[in-house]
């Protein structure tokens, strides 16, 4: 059952591989550190491998046939891509889901003001993070402002080299013996993330100047005025590039890698398969961190409606058959795992925890307390999967998230298991998981890739 470090067992050309797929993971994780972004970025790649739009489909009055590559979006924040396979829908499709959004901090509807002579931006942190982490770090700002007549302003401030970045501000240490006592929950407040943005009172102005002066140079570069905040979605995330990590730049480090990693594995597993017998899925979607809510998130209907589009467009929809299709489906319900930390050793069941370097991961279960919460994988689909992934030299390994009773977690599993389909959480172990700077293994995202490809094969 002892799993060795996958670093062992690489061919130069291996290496090669590895290297170069990492290298478009990095960069996949530059442009698309949001979730608007990230869904822009893989229609673009998903064009470039044939892929059209359903309403392209929908308008031209084609059929779709076997070979065929079609994807679906909602509100710009979730996207599938399907690939339609060689045997009838119904006798399920094979689907890798993973989530594109990220923890982070959102700015509020009215979030502008002054005070003690700087401009602030209010916000509200979105999905599971210790505050604390996100003070006197740089910070950058990604969304839109949508005008009242529909005009869609993008906004991306603080990657580009010459670009502005933007902070939190945190106690100096020196006055910090009170803040100090204080348990971490609250040793930063929510209330406090506050975003500094400005510093300069506009001349001539009297009350709340440097206020009156950021409108200013929103008005200058966005033509924007503070109203429009109101239908604005601006995210606050680390600023700066994903990086390599470690003298032998074994790993990677950067923002977002929950559930990036997973999504971009899947999204290149998928444009590389090409013909398949069951037809190819993969969802990327939205809202995970906050529980899969609203139109974006995996419990919307979304994906409902977008396999039966699909089966509409190959003249086949029916109730039964949507209900069939999905029921007789399999899923590899792709989200990041918690790494082995040895500074850290006592959270962690050491037989049954994930480690660097060391593969794939399969948790059959997920949840809180006793597995509450979970999808709880089925033996035999899971034997199934082994038996895959043993077949194609991809490396894996079993886990939980870490000791009974410490806490938990969920994924989009659950879900789509209510569907009556097989549904396995899996994907990538990674370290600093929820911090602004995440750190994942280069040889893990090059085994979950090739397992990813061997599923789509396969199952
Ligand atoms: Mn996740
Ligand atoms: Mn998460």
């Amino acid at each position: 059952m002892k799993k060795e470090s996958a670093w062992k067992t690489y061919t130069q050309e291996e290496l090669q591989e590895l290297e170069a797929l990492n290298k478009r993971y990095r960069d996949f994780l530059d442009a698309g550190k949001t979730e608007r972004e990230c869904v822009k970025e893989i229609i673009k790649q998903a064009e470039a491998r044939g892929y059209n739009s359903i309403e392209e489909i929908e308008n031209s009055g084609k059929k779709l046939v076997p070979g065929d590559k079609v994807y679906t979006v909602m509100m710009k924040k979730a996207v599938t891509l399907f690939n339609i396979g060689e045997k009838p829908l119904k006798e399920g499709m094979n689907i890798l889901g993973a989530h594109i959004d990220s923890p982070r901090l959102d700015v509020k509807q009215n979030p502008l003001y002054e005070e003690g002579g700087f401009a602030y931006l209010d916000t509200h942190y979105y999905g599971g993070i210790k505050k604390y982490q996100w003070v006197a770090i740089p910070l950058s700002i990604h969304g839109v402002a949508v005008k009242k007549d529909g005009t869609v302003f993008e906004i991306c401030i603080g990657e580009k080299e010459d670009d502005p970045v933007f902070f939190i501000s945190d106690l100096l240490v020196h006055l910090s013996q009170k803040q100090l006592e204080k348990k971490g929950s609250v040793v930063v407040e929510g209330e406090d993330l506050n975003l500094t943005v400005g510093n300069i009172p506009l001349t001539g102005t009297e009350k709340d100047a440097v206020k009156a002066n950021t409108l200013k140079l929103l008005e200058e570069y966005y033509g924007l005025q503070e109203e429009d905040f109101i239908s604005a979605e601006l995210e606050i995330v680390p600023a700066g590039k994903a990086k390599e990590c470690g003298l032998d730049k074994s790993m990677i480090m950067a923002y977002g890698q929950d559930d990036r990693v997973c999504a971009y594995t899947s999204l290149e597993a998928m444009l590389n398969t090409d013909s398949v017998e069951k037809t190819a899925v993969c969802i990327l979607v939205d809202k995970e961190e906050i529980g899969s809510v609203g139109a974006t998130g995996m419990r919307s209907r979304f994906f409902e409606n977008s396999v039966a589009r699909i089966m509409n467009c190959m003249d086949s929809y029916s109730e039964f058959d949507l209900r069939m299709t999905l029921q007789n489906s399999k899923m590899l319900s792709s989200d990041v795992s918690s790494a082995y930390d040895p500074i850290y050793s006592s959270s962690y069941d050491k037989n049954n925890v994930a480690y660097l370097s060391k593969g794939m991961v399969f948790n059959k279960f997920t949840g809180s307390r006793g597995k509450s919460g979970s999808n709880d994988a089925n033996a035999e689909y899971l034997a199934q999967l082994r038996n895959i992934m043993d077949e194609n030299k991809v490396k894996f390994q079993t886990a939980e998230l870490g000791k009974v009773d410490l806490g938990g977690g969920g994924t989009i599993a659950y879900i789509l298991a209510l569907y009556g389909m097989d549904v396995i959480d899996c994907g990538v172990a990674v370290l600093n998981m929820h911090a602004p700077w995440e750190v994942t293994s280069k040889a893990d995202i090059y085994e979950v890739k090739k397992g990813y490809e061997a599923f789509l094969k396969n199952a």
